[in-house]
């Protein structure tokens, strides 16, 4: 049985990518016969709100995308986490960490595909504690992690060489979302994850951890980022482009007609419903590309 997912942070009304993501991953359960899970990822709990999580569940079945479980939102889920980071620390897996981001974003300091400094090792063999209150990485080995994505084809990332030991719960108690998601993905039986592209240079964090905490891995399909006319990456600041814009301007049908065209499904923009997608759709269909241009 399929089980697919969205998974979004509500900090702020969903926009044009988000719904394609969102898309996506309903017709890739639904055409499969499977269920789709509903998760609120709020781990920044300063930014993230439960208006926001209502307007998105409100945005979703505007859309007519109905989910069959919401599962419970990972600000509730710290033990669960806890517990997860607690087994990895007993095998020796993980170590406290007292650098500040400043010491690490030293300039010229190598930086991942997603941004961040690659961890330069500086705490991992320390054996007496700093002062202060640590953050906990996860020691990753010097080993490429491959996988296959249904859109993209091959993704290999050598964790030692491309990432560094990466944080797992930070200084202040936050958990990070490798962490959070690999956990609540493997323990709510998800097979199938569809996100955007910016995402995939996360995968090979999930599928290390996923192998050490013991759980199958999905299958992944990374979408094309949605892009303007001028081929920009859509930006979340841009107020024409979130839900409540959409809204006023489209119909339900219009809006998933112009989601479906991006998505390589249909031949011509026209509306049709999330429903009446189901028989068209098969991830053969949806374009490998990296971009789609989507909005005039
Ligand atoms: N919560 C993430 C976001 O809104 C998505 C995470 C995921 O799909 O793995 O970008």
């Amino acid at each position: 049985m399929v089980v697919g997912r969205f998974a979004p942070t509500p900090s702020g009304r969903m926009h044009l990518g988000n719904m394609f993501a969102f898309l996506l991953a309903w017709l890739g359960a639904k055409a499969a016969g499977g269920r789709i899970l509903l998760r609120m990822e709020d781990l920044d709990t300063l930014r993230c709100s439960e208006e926001y999580a209502d307007l998105i569940r409100g945005d979703l079945e505007w859309l007519g995308l109905e989910w069959d479980a919401e599962t419970p939102k990972q600000s509730s889920r710290s033990e669960v986490y806890q517990a997860a980071l607690d087994s990895l620390t007993e095998r020796g897996l993980t170590f406290p960490c007292w650098c500040t981001r400043g010491e690490l974003n030293i300039v010229n300091a190598p930086h991942a595909s997603d941004g961040h400094p690659i961890y330069p090792g500086t705490c991992r063999g320390l054996t007496e504690p700093r002062p202060g209150k640590a953050a906990y990485r996860l020691k990753v080995p010097d080993e490429e992690i491959s996988f296959v994505d249904g859109l993209c084809g091959e993704y290999r990332e050598n964790l030692a060489r491309e990432c560094g030991d990466f944080v797992l719960k930070r200084a202040d108690g936050v958990f990070v979302y490798q962490l959070a998601v690999t956990v609540d993905d493997g323990e709510t039986g998800v097979t199938q994850v569809a996100r955007g592209r910016d995402l995939i240079s996360s995968t090979p964090r999930q599928l290390y951890l996923q192998r050490l905490l013991g759980y199958p891995a999905p299958e992944y399909y990374h979408l094309p980022i949605l892009t303007g006319a001028d081929g920009e990456k859509l930006s979340k600041r841009d107020r024409a482009l979130d839900m409540g814009a959409l809204r006023r301007r489209y119909s339900p049908e219009e809006l998933t007609g112009r989601l479906a065209f991006a998505a390589g499904l249909t031949d011509r923009e026209e509306a049709v419903s999330p429903r009446e997608l189901i028989p068209l759709f098969s991830w053969d269909r949806v374009t490998g590309r990296e971009t789609v241009e989507c909005i005039e």
